[in-house]
């Protein structure tokens, strides 16, 4: 049932899932939740309380504080933290510097998972599919999910990317040498810790972007997508 379609894009930093996730929601009118704005937003939300990331039983004590609102809209997606719109903070280096650490407490986890299932389920009784990005996806949080995509590409490759964008959007280094060593660390700490680490579903289509501009990342995702709900988004267009 078309309407009602889970999709699942996991995939290391840097991999372009969040372009490819908004570009395929967009095509096929569904909603958009961004799950790595979740543990950047608590990560922004620790660092403004001051919490010593050094230690996990701080982060934890406050991992359930916060109300956090995320935007499902693709073409506008936001996220709030107490009210607050934290969009454009939660995008700052030291933010970026420290969200592996705080994503790795299985409390913080725990809560955002919650929320991230009940985003879903209220997608559903309104009736619209969602496409969920993140690092366990289609893994831990929707094992439903379908289809389930794993997007990669070199971390070369992801490096200028990410720098290239970050220069257009004056956010974040432009250098693509410290980029990658920042994107090659978060890899490294997100595929090694214990809790729900990155990792490929046994069930997932992995899609390699390396070789791959963002419309043809976007039209291999969207034939796998057509292939559940069985049309294309061509079809949804007409009247
Ligand atoms: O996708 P993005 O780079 O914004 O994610 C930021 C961080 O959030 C990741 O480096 C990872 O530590 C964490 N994350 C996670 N699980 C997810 C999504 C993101 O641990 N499902």
């Amino acid at each position: 049932m078309m309407s009602e379609v889970v999709v699942a894009i996991d995939g290391p930093s840097g991999s372009g899932k969040s372009s490819v996730s908004k570009g395929v929601a967009a095509e096929f009118d569904l909603d958009y939740l961004d799950t790595g704005a979740m543990y950047r937003a608590i990560t922004w939300f620790m660092l403004t309380a001051g919490v010593d990331l050094a230690e996990p039983e701080a982060i934890a004590a406050l991992a359930d504080r916060p109300t956090l609102v995320s935007g499902m809209n693709p073409s506008e997606p936001t996220i709030s933290v107490d009210g607050t719109d934290v969009s454009e903070a939660i995008r700052s280096t030291s933010v970026t510097g420290a969200v592996s650490a705080v994503s790795a407490v299985p409390a913080v986890r725990e809560r955002l998972v919650t929320l991230q299932r009940a985003a879903v389920t209220q997608a559903a009784k309104a009736g619209r599919g969602i496409v969920v990005e993140g690092r366990d996806i289609g893994s831990v949080v929707l094992p439903q999910a379908d289809p389930k995509v794993y997007l990669t590409a070199d971390p070369q490759v992801r490096a200028q990317r990410r720098a290239a964008e970050n220069q257009a959007s004056a956010r974040g280094t432009q250098d693509v040498a410290a980029t990658e060593e920042s994107l090659r660390n978060r890899d490294a700490a997100d595929s090694s810790r214990k809790a729900s680490p990155l990792q490929l579903a046994v069930d997932a289509h992995v899609v390699d972007a390396t070789e791959l501009t963002l419309p043809q990342t976007i039209a291999a995702v969207s034939d796998l997508v057509a292939n559940v709900i069985g049309s294309n988004p061509a079809d949804l267009q007409s009247p």
